[in-house]
């Protein structure tokens, strides 16, 4: 049975005053959930009760330590429902449900996370040069428009709601038009923690509405954009109208560097566990693997061995390692990749269809898709591609390797699997990334910052500085003159 679920905007539950659209499970195309879409209407009405909001007492003058005790609040409501979050965002996107346990998890250590940095944040008095003392405050930006897309949902949405409330900002999400399900499960749990009515509203929606609206409002300071990297770009050109810092996490096509001595088992599971978990469908998988020429044969076998063996299936399986993809239109998407991989030259290894019979005639699945013989230049291995599908391409001078990895406009990941310390880190210096994953990889800490660089966006997420993107700095002086100043005096 489908629900019907309404949106969370000015402090009240109600339906958005757009048209009512549905949600599908992935796995079988079955309506999950229907809702109505936000308008730039109800976008003003959010941001307009997040302004009186966030400059009301209630808000305002909250000390760190009530803060923090808000976001800790928030963390527990997240672990309280964690199992019944992790089922809904399953139904929302498709991810296995394992993984969904991960998301969930991850979302609630961001919330204490950023409860400990709000609790403990210092300010700083500055050096002075005369008779005055200077110091330095981080005042919250105010009203922050979040918009996230499908792929990790809850995940995406903790990581711009937590610092931004640890800042003292309020925020409207948008979340993806196809899954709005966990935006509006955290707007629930930040409602019941005490969070005060307009400081959270949840807006599902159209992107060209709902979030066009939300960059060009007047009264948002800021946007925190994860996303594509064409959307991204637009968002970047209406920010400069109005001077709006932003800060975008788009695209990738990370390079994943297997070196002659890796322990190769180390390097086909990292591998494998880089470009097939979440269906490939993550802005850090590692979507082109380079294989040093030495090892390119005993590579490709054991990888093709470990691809027929992964388990691609229903999602509420616990043994699952490979869900559908979000919908039918992405598996097209997709699908045309491959037709263009082959038309570009590419031997298809594995995958390059969708899996039949059963429930898979039903839902959006593809295979784990591995090609080689395609040159780095070639659009297969340039443009992101969102899906389970690796180029293998294989290497032998490190200076040509380095120049290929960085021949493409993204730069948000990387994984080098070798047992050369000096390589890794020669490697991975000249790498141009956000981060550089040594014998691991897809690994994630909520105290490590996190950014892409090229085309892949800037602005950190995570980390504790990660709450300076939501504050502007303001210096005070304060005179302490025994005199008056001298000048009108002379
Ligand atoms: P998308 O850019 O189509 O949509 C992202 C969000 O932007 C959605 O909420 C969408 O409705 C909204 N949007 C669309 N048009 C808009 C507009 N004109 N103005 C304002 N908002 C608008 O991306 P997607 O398909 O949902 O997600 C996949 C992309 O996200 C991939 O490129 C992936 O690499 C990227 N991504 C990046 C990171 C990262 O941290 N760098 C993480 C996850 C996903």
């Amino acid at each position: 049975m489908a629900e019907t679920l309404q949106s969370f905007f000015a402090g009240r539950w109600r339906d958005a005053s757009g048209p009512e659209y549905a949600t599908e499970y992935p796995h079988d195309g079955s309506v999950v959930a229907t809702l109505h879409a936000a308008t730039a209407a109800d976008v003003d009405e959010a941001v307009q009760a997040a302004e009186r909001a966030r400059r009301a007492p209630a808000w305002a003058r909250l000390k760190p330590h009530e803060r923090a005790g808000l976001l800790w609040r928030i963390a527990q409501g997240i672990r309280e429902r964690a199992e019944d979050l992790a089922q809904l965002q399953r139904l929302d996107n498709g991810k296995p449900i394992r993984e969904c346990r991960a998301l969930v998890a991850s979302a609630a250590g961001t919330f204490q996370f950023f409860a400990a940095a709000a609790e403990t944040w210092e300010e700083t008095i500055t050096p002075s040069r005369g008779d005055y003392l200077t110091m330095s405050v981080h005042e919250p930006l105010g009203v922050v428009g979040a918009i996230t897309p499908w792929n990790s949902p809850i995940a995406s949405e903790a990581q711009k709601l937590a610092p931004a409330l640890a800042a003292g900002c309020a925020v409207v999400l948008k979340p993806a038009e196809i899954t709005p399900r966990m935006a509006i499960e955290l707007a629930r749990i930040c409602q019941r923690a005490g969070v005060p009515d307009g400081i959270v509203s949840v807006l599902p929606g159209k992107g060209s509405v709902v979030g066009d609206a939300l960059v060009r409002h007047p009264l948002v300071k800021r946007i925190a954009f994860t996303g594509g990297t064409a959307v991204g770009l637009g968002i970047q050109r209406l920010a400069a109208e109005k001077l709006m810092p932003t800060s975008l996490e788009l695209g990738g096509k990370s390079p994943t560097v297997v070196l002659p001595d890796a322990e190769l088992d180390h390097a086909v599971a990292g591998v494998l566990y880089g470009i097939f978990s979440s269906s490939g469908e993550s802005c850090i998988a590692g979507s082109r693997a380079f294989v040093h020429e030495s090892v390119y044969d005993a590579f490709r076998a054991r990888l093709l061995d470990g691809v027929a063996r992964l388990r691609v299936g229903d999602p509420a399986r616990e043994d699952t390692q490979m869900g559908p993809l979000v919908n039918r239109a992405h598996r097209e998407t997709v699908e045309r990749y491959v037709q263009l991989g082959r038309d570009e030259g590419g031997r298809v290894l594995a995958g390059g269809a969708r899996p039949t019979g059963g429930f898979y005639d039903a839902g959006s699945y593809y295979l784990p898709t591995v090609i080689e013989g395609l040159p780095n230049r070639a659009r297969m291995c340039q443009e992101e591609i969102f899906g389970p599908v690796l180029a293998l391409l294989p290497w032998r001078d490190e200076d040509d390797l380095v120049a290929q990895c960085n021949d493409n406009v993204y730069g948000l990941a990387a994984g080098l699997w070798t047992r050369d310390f000096r390589a890794a880190w020669r490697i991975g210096r000249a790498l141009e990334t956000g981060t550089v994953w040594i014998n691991t990889y897809k690994q994630f800490s909520i105290s490590t910052p996190f950014s892409g660089v090229k085309m892949s966006g800037y602005g950190q997420e995570k980390g504790r500085l990660g709450i300076l993107e939501y504050t502007s700095q303001k210096s005070f002086y304060v005179g302490l003159n025994e005199q008056p100043l001298p000048w009108a005096l002379s």
